[in-house]
């Protein structure tokens, strides 16, 4: 049958094969999961996502959420899965259970939605986003905060956003004008203008909790002087009863060229002078609150964009094997030939193979970037936790941009495989390209996101954090010299790791010198090279781990006897798949980056030096 959405044997190979989730239960925090109950979560995400999400991710994108007489309302295709998105707590997943969430671990959440994102990312936000909000009033929030608002975000009877963006503070959030007036009872009256919220109004759920910047009168400039306050739509009354109207106003949502079933919201705060809002945290340190929410939301848009990486390919994989066009290549000359299915012609083969190793590969990154979450959750020492927490920090902006080109480039890739097909709106395609779009602009353009690696993670603990990452790469490779045919692979990442440690040398030493802002125009291309180098690495050690299984299974590792194995077993084609993807990123893609690595490392200036005039127009 084929796959929908993503790849069950890839998802159970990367959590049971390649991580091994399975020994995070002999860790008191999970000892009551089992391989068992993680199979029911990831089931049951799966039937929920191919029952009830999927179908309704056309309607949602013709009809769109509409704003009428000052109301947003959502297609009506959203209100049943909604609801069950709700009874299933499915929005903390991987909470605590003393917090209302389930407590699952984060890797085994992240195989679940998976499903849930690569159904339809425009319905799975209005939940996802008071999981984020929740977050930051369990970590910063008072007891009485917490008390009243955090069951009612994880569970999804209330939902949550991320309200920074202003007219003139996008990537600068600095510049924010959005005021706080102490009101001398521990509120403050909020007024300001903001924009491009995601599901800042609409009519899932009776409330809404905005986390807000704004800037206290009298506070510094800059994100110096930026506090964080809960905003609600209704005020919320001591004993948790809904009370009046907070003034908080939709005048308008946003024509995009994507996610139309999303809610993109103009809110106005206090234009009636009525807006209340209460501090999350200290005053002043709300960038600190908000970043805590937004690296968490960085990586879950990584997620996003492999997770529509892989429904893409899914689609056209299933697509080439039906499609019937042209004849096979060796046949080319025989008028008398049949068509063949699209999938036998090398080019759509070329296709297919970039777009199953970037999925493959991004699929293990997120998963792994979630098991990190899970190492430091079950640290049984300081130095374990701050070791996986520093990963995440190198991590971040990698999954993050990475992650969302590339789904955003697979998506494009698959409307070449479905051929003029793909251009229409008869197939599922074009949409997965335009609602995938995004992800590379918000929670901090790909732009920022290779500014903070070259800027601030590559120096963090005078590159130690950096060092620690490549020494997990370099584990993958030795192992990989000591398997049966692996030595090649290995040794090409070795080559690409390698001089990716001396460019970040030299990138870094330009970025401290007079050449500062030529450095920075290759900030990007670095972080796109640090991430193919990390491709290279995750598909290696799936192949370290897919090798010795399909030799077992083969009788050994000789061409003829695997391809036979492949032939009649489903297991062995799976792990000849899994070679296969990192033969072909490391052989075909990996030297294409060691090219781009050279323009880096000479740094050229080009881009920085021409006056702006001579860019023409
Ligand atoms: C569909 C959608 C949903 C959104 N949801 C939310 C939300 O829920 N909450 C919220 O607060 N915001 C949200 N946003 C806003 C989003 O986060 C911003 O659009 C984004 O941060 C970029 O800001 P901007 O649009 O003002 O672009 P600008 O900041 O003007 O950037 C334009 C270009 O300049 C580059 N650039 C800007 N400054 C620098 C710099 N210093 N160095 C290098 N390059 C730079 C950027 O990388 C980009 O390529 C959403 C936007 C959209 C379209």
């Amino acid at each position: 049958m084929a796959q929908v959405l993503a790849d069950r044997r890839d998802v159970d190979f990367v959590l049971y094969e390649q991580l091994e989730v399975e020994k995070l239960c002999k860790h008191p925090r999970y000892a009551e999961f089992n391989r068992k109950t993680f199979d029911l979560l990831v089931n049951e995400a799966r039937n929920f996502s191919i029952k009830e999400i999927l179908p309704t991710i056309k309607e949602s994108d013709e009809i769109g959420a509409r704003f009428e007489n000052g109301k947003v309302i959502t297609p009506a295709c959203y209100k049943k899965p909604y609801k069950l998105l709700v009874d299933g707590e499915w929005i903390a997943m991987t909470e605590d259970p003393e917090v209302g969430g389930q407590g699952f671990p984060h890797s085994v959440g992240q195989a679940a939605l998976d499903w849930m994102i690569g159904a339809s990312f425009a319905f799975v936000a209005y939940g996802l986003a008071g999981h984020g909000t929740g977050k930051m009033v369990e970590i910063f929030g008072t007891p009485k905060q917490k008390e009243l608002y955090l069951k009612k975000l994880y569970s999804g009877q209330w939902t949550g956003t991320m309200v920074l963006t202003e007219p003139e503070a996008g990537s600068d959030v600095g510049n924010l004008v959005t005021s706080a007036k102490p009101n001398g009872d521990g509120t403050y009256t909020i007024t300001g203008n903001k924009i491009f919220i995601t599901n800042g109004e609409h009519d899932l759920a009776p409330n809404i909790i905005h986390p807000v910047l704004a800037r206290i009168e009298g506070a510094p400039k800059g994100t110096k002087g930026i506090s964080l306050f809960i905003v609600p739509k209704i005020w919320v009354n001591e004993d948790g009863s809904l009370g009046e109207d907070n003034d908080v106003v939709c005048t308008g949502i946003e024509e995009k060229m994507g996610l139309h079933g999303s809610a993109t919201c103009q809110l106005t705060f206090g234009g009636k002078g009525k807006c209340r809002g209460v501090l999350l945290g200290e005053a002043n340190k709300g960038m600190r609150v908000m970043f805590y929410m937004m690296n968490e939301a960085r990586l879950a848009v990584g997620a996003i964009g492999a997770s529509n990486a892989s429904t893409a390919y899914m689609y056209s994989l299933d697509y080439a094997r039906q499609r019937r066009q042209g004849r096979d290549l060796l046949e080319f000359a025989n008028p008398d030939a049949q068509p063949v299915a699209i999938i036998n012609h090398p080019d759509v083969r070329r296709m297919l193979m970039w777009m199953k190793s970037l999925t493959e590969g991004m699929r293990s990154l997120v998963y792994y970037g979630a098991w990190c979450f899970d190492r430091i959750a079950t640290a049984t020492s300081d130095e374990d936790k701050a070791y996986y927490e520093g990963i995440v920090d190198m991590l971040t902006p990698i999954i993050k941009s990475y992650c969302t080109d590339k789904g955003f480039e697979v998506c494009v890739e698959a409307i070449q495989i479905y051929g003029g097909y793909g251009y229409t709106k008869d197939f599922p395609v074009e949409q997965l390209a335009r609602d995938s779009k995004i992800n590379s602009i918000y929670e901090g353009t790909n732009g920022i996101q290779a500014m903070d690696l070259l800027g601030r993670k590559m120096g963090m603990k005078q590159g130690a954090l950096f060092m620690n990452l490549l020494g997990e790469i370099n584990k993958t490779i030795a192992l990989a010299k000591g398997i049966d045919g692996l030595a090649p692979l290995a040794q090409n990442l070795e080559k690409a790791t390698g001089k990716l440690a001396q460019v970040a040398m030299e990138l870094g030493k330009a970025a401290m010198s007079a050449k500062v802002k030529a450095a920075f125009s290759h900030a990007k291309p670095f972080l796109d090279c640090m991430g193919d180098v990390i491709m290279g690495w995750m598909l290696l050690w799936r192949a370290t781990v897919a090798a010795p299984k399909l030799a077992g299974l083969a009788g050994g590792s000789d061409e003829a006897a695997v391809n036979a194995a492949a032939a009649k077993n489903k297991n062995a084609a799976f792990y000849l798949g899994q070679i296969g993807s990192a033969r072909y990123f490391i052989n075909s893609i990996l030297p294409g980056t060691l090219g781009k690595m050279d323009a880096i490392a000479a740094t050229d200036s080009a881009a920085v030096d021409i006056p702006d005039d001579s860019f023409g127009g």
